[in-house]
Formats: C-alpha cells, structure tokens, sequence
C-alpha cells in the first residue's frame, strides 16, 4: 500500500503545487485524473524521488519514502512522460543499457533478463530494430520494460498515451492492465477515456487538492437520472450555457449536441431527453464543482490554465 499523508509542495515562485495531498494507493491499477497543471506530474516526481517535498509523508508498505529514498529505488520502476531513448541504439542495447543506468543486477545475466523483458512487452520480433524506427506505442513498451526490471512493487506511468494512435493505445493499456495484476501501479493522466478503460479506482486533483477518490461506476451511478442531451443552435449556445449546467456541447453534424446536468427530478428544456451519464461527465462536473484553493493563493502560471477536454464548452472547467 501507497500512502500520502498532508503532502506539500511549493516551488520557488513561489507556485502551490500540491496543497495538502492525502492519498492511499492499494494493489492494481490505481488512476491518478486532472487537468493540466493540477500537480500530477510534480505528485509522480516526488513519489519516484526525483523531486523532495516541501511537507508531508509518504510511505510504500511502511516505509517512508522522503527520508529514505534510496529504500524505495529497487521497489520502483517509473515511465516518465519524456522518456530520453538513443535514436540509433537498438531496442535490446537501449533497453541493456537502462538497465545498467539503473544498476539492476539478474541472476541470469542482463542479456537474458533483456529477452525476457522484451518478450513480456510483445518486442522480441523488433529487439534489433533502431528505436528509431519504433513506433510511439513501440517506445512506450520498451519503458514499460525499463520500468518493469527489479520486478517493483510500484510502477508508476505518467501520461502515458498521449501521442499514441487508437491501436496503439488499446495494445499499451492491455500490457499495462497485466502488469497490474501483481503489484500497485499509478497511472497519471489528464484523459478521461485512460481511466474508464483501466482503473477500478482513480483519485481526481484539482489544483493541487485531491477532489475525489471513487470507481468509474461509482462517479457514473451518482449521476444516474441527471443528465440530458439535446440540440441547440449556435447562436443560443451563449445563454443557454448561463442558464444551464453543461457538462459537454460537442458539435455533430453541425449542430451543437449539449449535455447538461439538473437536479433529480427537475424538468429538463424542451427537446431535452435523458441519457446515460459517462465518466466524463462526472469529471467535467467535479472540475466545475470542486470549490478553488484557498490560501496560499498562487497565480496559474500563463499558458498553465487547466485543460479543456476535446468537446467541451468553453463555460466548463476551472
Ligand atoms: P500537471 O502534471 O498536472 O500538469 P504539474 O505538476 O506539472 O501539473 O504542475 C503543477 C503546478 O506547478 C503548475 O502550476 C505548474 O506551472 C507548476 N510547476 C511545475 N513545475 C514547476 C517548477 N519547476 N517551478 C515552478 N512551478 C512549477
């Protein structure tokens, strides 16, 4: 078990990034969702020690993990979202050589822990191609294998699919959900779909506060007999945003198809209907509903404004 008790993190600035995160992580795949600039990745740099935090405790299994990062080093593999690979090494040599980064010893040898490796990610068929001439979902594999050497008990992954087509995408969450089966891994990501896919529970943070900690199901049957869709024209799309709560209004054959959110029982708009509520939805909500950070009160910086998810009306979010 993964704990987080009060974690604090203020950079120089000074920029709040986490405001006081408390978290338990059990076994499996355990999903971390915000926005940009809610204070996940600083979260994963702290947890994988790369980066101390200003306050707070965290423990993997008992151990504390700030005062002693180098205990936590062979329990931890760690997908950063900039992976550093050489170009004109071969899979097998990059991968060999990670390895010796790390300092992971094998019983076997490197060589053969190596084939192993590439074999438990599916790339045994490209060990000798240049990374190269790997695909994007190709080179996330072969993190994965970097991350999977030592056979850790945490295994985290930081935004791991953005920039990977559909296929690819369905192939690295079907690895990624194997490797869950044996030990924690703690899956960053600001895209709603990752989570539905593969996490039993997930953790929403928002501006470095976590929100909410629930299951898909969960956030979904909450919003059970709530949600609407309907067509509005564009050019009521302005009011109608202010009178109404709305989730999600996703241009469809070119009209604006809008979701919105009513108290039970109140009637909806006319043209309105019920529908079946996504994860989406639920998050856009929490995003609008999350009360804003109290002190210490921190500017965004420019540009880090939470993001907006494909689809979503410019009234939704932070
Ligand atoms: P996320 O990964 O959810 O996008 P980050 O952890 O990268 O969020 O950022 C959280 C906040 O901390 C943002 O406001 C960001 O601008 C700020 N931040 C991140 N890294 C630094 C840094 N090295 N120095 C100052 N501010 C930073």
């Amino acid at each position: 078990m993964l704990s987080l008790r009060n974690l604090v993190k203020v950079y120089p600035g000074p920029v709040t990034a986490l405001r006081g995160v408390d978290l338990e992580v059990p076994r499996g795949m355990f999903g971390l969702l915000g926005p940009n600039g809610a204070g996940k990745s600083t979260l994963m740099k702290i947890l994988s020690g790369l980066l101390e935090p200003t306050s707070g405790e965290v423990t993997l299994d008992g151990m504390d993990l700030v005062r002693h990062p180098e205990a936590l080093r062979p329990h931890l593999g760690y997908l950063p979202q900039e992976f550093g690979f050489y170009p004109y090494l071969s899979g097998q040599d990059m991968l060999r050589y990670l390895l010796e980064l790390k300092g992971v010893t094998a019983p076997q040898g490197l060589k053969a822990l190596v084939a192993q490796l590439l074999e438990r990610v599916n790339l045994t068929f490209a060990a000798k191609r240049k990374v190269k001439e790997y695909s994007g979902g190709m080179r996330q594999r072969l993190g994965i294998a970097q991350a999977l050497a030592g056979n850790p008990k945490l295994i985290i992954v930081d935004e791991p699919t953005a920039g990977l087509d559909p296929e690819e995408r369905q192939r690295f969450y079907r690895l990624l959900a194997e490797i869950a089966h044996e030990r924690t891994v703690l899956l960053s990501t600001h895209i709603v779909e990752d989570v539905a896919m593969l996490c039993p529970r997930f953790a929403v943070i928002r501006q470095g506060r976590v929100v909410a900690i629930t299951s898909p199901s969960e956030a979904k049957a909450a919003l059970h007999d709530t949600l609407f869709e309907g067509t509005v024209p564009p050019a009521d799309m302005a009011p109608f945003q202010q009178a109404w709560r709305v989730t999600q209004a996703v241009l469809f054959e070119g009209r604006n198809r809008v979701r919105i959110h009513l108290p039970r029982g109140a009637p909806p708009p006319p043209g309105f209907e019920r529908t079946t509520p996504t994860l989406e939805d639920a998050y856009l909500l929490l995003m609008k509903d999350a009360p804003e950070p109290t002190a210490p009160a921190v500017a965004q910086a420019p540009g880090q404004a939470p993001g907006q998810a494909p689809g979503q009306a410019p009234a939704v979010g932070a």
